[in-house]
């Protein structure tokens, strides 16, 4: 029988079940990582008992019961929680999201035939060897998302499923098998039947995939379905040097970008204004002012946090220009956008450059000296001002003007007309 590691706190739990009389597992997502040769993140474990059963056998640990309802019980074991699960069956989808009945069963079978995708539906016993009933193994060493049995019938039963497909194929890296990839296609408006929060965690973990231009590209109609502002790029061609739609040219950078979801999610909106305003033949000058408004509605609308979406409409808005090598021009650019924006707008123009093949030299430049001011501890905002709003009412200053006169020091310190020294300062007012 083959053998693999498990973490010892799974082990323990697996042992105990065992012990009670009850076949256990290790199910799911870490028997996939543990043949990816990648240390899983979690550990899951089936067990053929009912959740009552399971309670019993693990007294010895802590136990968390908030999920007995549904079939899960939590050991805390060493500190690690670990979830065991009564292999369940399910009854019938009516609504496309929720089986309608959970029901426990006693077999391991029907707990891996209830799952998403073959290499999902894999399960190990240090007692029994590995149970591979969808060829997960096999699909896993050549890289393939497969739904296990008929695709269209699991997409029907669980639309989310449509997306970890494509999360899976563009983290993983893996193709999408020919039927589960029409399947994908043919029912992708069924998705619309999922919540916006669970699109939006697949979602964001998609774009985050080293083959995200791939799979975004392929599956453009699905992405549509929750992210209609993108639709209008899909199949629209603005310019000849764009090889391709404006989809095409908006998710292309993204294989070049950092793994950072504000400049990916930028770089895929940047553009989403430009057919707005086919008109203008040439320039498009107010596309990344009104890019930002829709991205903003998308990103609220898709309840992103907050911060991602101010980041992702700041970057946005400013996406179209960099300021000059100037060391002025620069420290503007850091007190009116914050360094770490900036430094994240040449992210994003690196990885456009890229994408077409163009020298990035002045982008890693400006990176360069963005980095070098800072060391400097160049000043660039007013709380490094070396005067302050108290050392200017004595000069008789009072009320906005003083914040006025700040700003305007500020802006002279920055132009390197005035050195962020005190007396300087003053006698640069007196003048
Ligand atoms: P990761 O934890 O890296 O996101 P995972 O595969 O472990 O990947 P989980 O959401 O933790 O994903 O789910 C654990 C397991 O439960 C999956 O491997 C799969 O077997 C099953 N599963 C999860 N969601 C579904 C679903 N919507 N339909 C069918 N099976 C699912
Ligand atoms: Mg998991």
């Amino acid at each position: 029988m083959e053998k693999i590691w498990i973490g010892n706190a799974a082990r323990q739990v697996i042992d105990r079940l065992e012990q009670a009389g009850f076949g256990a597992w290790i199910v799911g997502g870490c028997v996939r990582d543990m043949l990816r040769g990648e240390t899983p993140h979690d550990w899951d474990i089936a067990a053929a008992a009912t959740p009552e059963e399971i309670e019993a056998a693990l007294s010895a640990y802590r136990l968390v019961l908030t999920g007995i309802r549904h079939g899960t019980v939590t050991a805390i074991v060493d500190g690690e929680p670990i979830e065991v699960t009564a292999c369940r069956g399910e009854g019938e989808y009516l609504d496309g999201r929720h089986p309608e009945s959970v029901t426990f069963h006693r077999s391991i079978e029907e707990d891996l035939a209830r799952r998403d995708f073959t290499i999902n539906a894999l399960a190990y016993s240090p007692y029994r060897g590995f149970l591979d009933l969808y060829g997960g193994r096999e699909d896993l060493a050549a890289g393939v998302i497969r739904c296990i049995r008929d695709p269209e019938e699991r997409f029907r039963e669980d639309a989310l499923r449509i997306l970890r497909g494509l999360r899976f194929a563009a983290t993983l890296g893996y193709a999408i098998e020919e039927k589960t990839a029409a399947a994908i296609h043919s029912l992708a408006g069924s998705l619309r039947k999922i919540s916006i929060e669970r699109c939006t965690a697949e979602f964001t973990r998609l774009l985050l995939g080293d083959k995200a231009t791939e799979i975004l590209t392929e599956f453009a109609d699905v992405i549509a379905v929750f992210l209609p502002e993108a639709a209008p790029m899909m199949g629209f061609s603005h310019r000849a040097e764009h090889h391709g739609d404006l989809w095409r040219h908006s998710v292309r950078p993204l294989a070049m970008a950092p793994r950072d979801l504000s400049i990916r999610l930028a770089l895929l909106l940047r553009d989403c204004a430009k057919l707005l305003e086919t008109a203008v033949e040439e320039e498009y000058p107010d596309h990344a002012a009104h890019g930002a408004e829709l991205a903003e509605q998308a990103l609220t609308r898709l309840r992103l946090p907050n911060a991602v979406t101010e980041r992702v409409t700041l970057l946005v808005r400013h996406h179209s220009t960099l300021p000059a090598l100037t060391d002025a021009a620069i420290l503007r650019n850091m007190r009116d956008l914050s360094p770490e924006a900036l430094l994240e707008l040449c992210a994003m123009r690196r990885a456009d450059r890229m994408t077409h093949g163009e020298d990035c030299r002045e982008i890693g430049e400006l990176e360069q000296r963005i980095r070098a001011l800072l060391s400097e501890g160049r000043c660039y905002r007013l709380s490094q001002l070396a005067l302050s709003g108290g050392d200017l009412i004595p000069l008789g200053y009072r009320g906005p003007e003083i914040g006025k006169t700040l700003r305007r020091l500020l802006d002279a310190v920055i132009d390197g007309d005035c050195l962020n020294e005190k007396e300087a300062l003053l006698l640069y007012l007196k003048a």
